[in-house]
């Protein structure tokens, strides 16, 4: 459970703000703390996952620090969502790993790169290793096909089980019941709004961020981030079914379904993550919590040297350097497999639950 103090934080902020009701056009938080009059603890946790940290009611709020009030909506919600990550993780005992979380990632992920390396040495030796390969199964040359189905077959499960109780969790310490999470209107309108990234665009005028003006970046780059993403995801799926149905072993050719999904998700990745890697560095701190800076930018950073590396990779795959990278590159996305369900990406998997809720309260008009 949060700390309480947070809770008490959270619910006076949000008392002072249906009092007040200015912000009510920047985002959804807005008008769904106006269907309420009171804040329990399962409405202040669907609200801080609804919040999209643009900071436009930071800025804009009359009651803000240095006002004795002290309104911080955007850095209250940011910490409650940092104990909630925490609290609705599975297996539980692995909770620990949302604290310090920039420094666990960067480290499993130098021992899954070294681990992969390793194994390619010890497994192939370093003239296998160095040579170059060319044409049809070259990449298992060097990484044998079943030491890299298996393991990540097993990965891409453990994460998907892991989100799904998670998400299940949430929706229900939300007070969500299951017909509501299946409702079909209110999953096609979350859907929507996730496509948009409609509550990056503050209002309209784009999020305060990294300071007090209004810009459209942030959300541009977190477009680049999502649909990066979702390509790279096309691209490994394709070449899935290329391998284990049609028989035809990587590396493919350019002008191929996996390699150009790769390219262009590997190049938005690149430049949403660097983007926002960059803006981070600049930010305001004020309407933000110190404690989810690590674990922001070891995301970002993840998912950077992961289409770094796989780039780098399809650029250098007829040469001696391919071995080394593709070991490489296998490791960094096993660093981001095992990481996922304990880091920022489980704020993509709540705040979309939290939109179905939106989306059923909205169209009921009321809670
Ligand atoms: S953040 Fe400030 S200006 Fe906005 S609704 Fe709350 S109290 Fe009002
Ligand atoms: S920070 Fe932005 S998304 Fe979050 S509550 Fe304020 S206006 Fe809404």
């Amino acid at each position: 459970m949060p700390s309480t103090d947070l809770l008490k934080e959270a619910e006076r902020v949000m008392t002072i703000c249906n009092a007040c009701r200015y912000c009510e056009g920047f985002c959804a938080v807005y008008p769904a703390m106006e269907l309420r009059r009171t804040f329990s603890e399962q409405d202040l946790k669907y609200l801080a996952n609804l919040c999209h940290n643009c900071r436009g009611c930071y800025y804009a709020c009359q009651y803000a620090p240095p006002h004795e009030f002290a309104v911080n909506v955007s850095k209250t919600f940011a910490e409650l969502r940092l104990e909630i990550y925490s609290n609705f993780t599975w297996p539980g005992f692995l909770a620990g790993m949302f604290r310090r979380n920039g420094l666990l990632v960067s480290m499993i992920t130098t021992l899954s790169v070294a681990v992969v390396v390793l194994l390619a040495f010890v497994l192939q030796g370093p003239a296998v290793v160095f040579s170059t390969h060319l044409g049809e199964n070259a990449f298992y040359k060097v990484i044998p096909y079943w030491f890299i189905v298996i393991p990540f077959s097993a990965l891409a499960i453990y994460v998907f089980i892991n989100l799904l109780i998670g998400s299940i969790n949430f929706w229900y310490e939300t007070g969500g019941q299951l017909s509501e999470l299946i409702d079909l209107r209110a999953n096609s309108q979350a859907i929507k709004d996730v496509l948009q990234l409609k509550y990056l665009d503050g209002g309209g005028h784009g999020c305060n961020y990294p300071d007090d003006r209004f810009s459209m970046v942030r959300r541009w780059l977190h477009h680049c981030v999502f649909y990066g993403f979702l390509l790279c995801f096309a691209s490994t799926t394709i070449a899935a079914i290329y391998d284990h149905f049609l028989h035809r072993g990587a590396p493919y050719p350019f002008w191929s379904w996996p390699v150009m999904l790769g390219t262009v998700g590997g190049l938005a990745l690149l430049v949403g993550t660097g983007g926002l890697l960059y803006l981070k560095w600049q930010m305001d701190t004020v309407p933000a919590t110190a404690r989810a800076f690590g674990m922001d930018v070891g995301f970002l950073a993840l998912l950077f040297f992961a289409s770094l590396t796989g780039l780098l990779l399809l650029i250098l795959r007829e040469t001696p350097a391919m071995g080394t990278l593709l070991a490489v590159h296998l490791g960094v996305v096993a660093g981001l497999f095992i990481t996922m369900p304990y880091g920022k990406f489980v704020h993509a998997v709540y705040c979309y639950a939290a939109l179905v809720r939106n989306a059923v309260e909205q169209s009921r008009g009321g809670s």
